[in-house]
């Protein structure tokens, strides 16, 4: 593929003094320059080019807006102390992104264009890579659907692009367990519908479940199965994993979770630790007997921004649980002691998950 790369004029000033206060949180600067490359019926994907970051113009009548055909992906590219920048198993992100494609009635890619598009980016933008531990370069490809119709079908004209933000640790004092309120009023996804895909849609949908949890002074919401309203899913942002004993439980890939990146490794260092790990059906009567009979150990939720996300807190049905004191427990720190010291570059990558950000641009 080729990529023509136009570098800005006008380089915007790196926000170091909020990286050396710790404030710099996330998703809030970007990067001077972006990816973009455009999809027509009939030629496929072309005009792969590197960008000053700028403004999209759109029409007005352009599908995104009205019927949501968009998808995105979350990845992080992290700087080693040797200054090479790390991609974190990006070809699982691509993977997914074609699933999520596919779902959506968009246009797919060979993981290698993915990946080129990340890689050129990233490495003309290298210098954004924050320095501070545990700060990153959050990476969003995104794609929507141009086509200038009112019509409800397939948009025959997308645009994909990828920004880069510069981003905090997420955990600025140690990492503070988080407090969730299991809902059962709202769904976010059920079998058949679009939970697997990472689709800007879901998150709109679920909003509303937000508000309410946080007005009742919590920190997310735990989403139960849109059936039966007792199985767990998973958290806004991240899938779950409850410690029953000396087991690690987590939701089935059935088709209304996202089937995360961090899951999937998590599960992997886990099960390599000599830890039980199941993934199957948990409902939320099981977590809360489980708890009163002192057997829930830990609760702890994975994704690609938190890494890993101790629970202290569940509300269900008015009752609150305690989970480990409120504090994190020690399958959840020694799995994300393990993950962080792979992604950064500071243990050996065994499973060959990193990927170095070749000099090239
Ligand atoms: C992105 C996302 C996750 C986590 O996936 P990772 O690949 O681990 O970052 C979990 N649940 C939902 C709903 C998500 O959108």
């Amino acid at each position: 593929m080729e990529i023509k790369v136009t570098r800005t004029t006008a380089p915007l000033e790196k926000p170091l003094e909020a990286e050396k206060a710790g404030t710099l949180g996330f998703g809030n600067y970007f990067s001077d320059h972006m990816f973009l490359m455009e999809y027509d019926e009939g030629i496929g994907w072309h005009d792969a080019r590197v960008e000053p970051y700028h403004n999209l113009s759109i029409d007005p009548a352009a599908s995104v807006l009205h019927y949501g055909q968009e998808i995105f992906e979350g990845m992080k590219a992290y700087r080693t102390k040797e200054d090479e920048i790390l991609f974190f198993r990006p070809l699982m992100n691509a993977a997914r992104w074609n699933q999520s494609a596919k779902r959506m009635c968009m246009p797919t890619m060979e993981p290698e264009m993915y990946m080129e598009a990340l890689q050129a980016v990233v490495d003309v933008d290298r210098d954004w890579t924050p320095h501070a531990y545990g700060t990153s370069l959050v990476l969003r490809p995104a794609m929507i659907a141009l086509e200038k119709s009112l019509g409800v079908h397939p948009a025959k004209k997308y645009l994909f692009f990828i920004i880069c933000s510069p981003s905090g640790a997420y955990y600025k004092n140690g990492m503070a367990p988080v407090s969730i309120y299991v809902e059962e009023e709202y769904i976010r996804a059920a079998a058949g519908g679009t939970g697997y895909a990472k689709c800007g849609g879901n998150y709109a949908g679920s909003m509303l479940a937000g508000e309410k949890a946080e007005e009742m002074g919590y920190d997310q919401v735990l989403w139960l199965d849109g059936v039966e309203r007792k199985y767990i899913e998973e958290v806004g942002s991240m899938n779950m994993m409850f410690v029953i004993d000396d087991t690690i439980i987590t939701a089935p890939l059935a088709g209304t979770i996202l089937p995360g990146v961090t899951r999937n490794s998590i599960l992997t260092l886990a099960a390599d630790a000599g830890w039980k790990v199941e993934e199957r059906k948990l409902s939320i009567d099981e977590v809360y007997q489980a708890a009163h009979e002192g057997r829930l150990n830990e609760a702890f939720g994975t994704g690609t921004a938190a890494v890993v996300s101790p629970v202290g807190k569940l509300c269900w049905r008015g009752e609150e649980l305690v989970i480990n004191g409120g504090k994190i427990g020690p399958k959840a720190q020694y799995l994300f002691d393990k993950l962080l010291g792979i992604q950064l570059g500071n243990s050996e990558d065994v499973y060959g998950w990193t990927k170095v950000c070749e000099r090239k641009y």
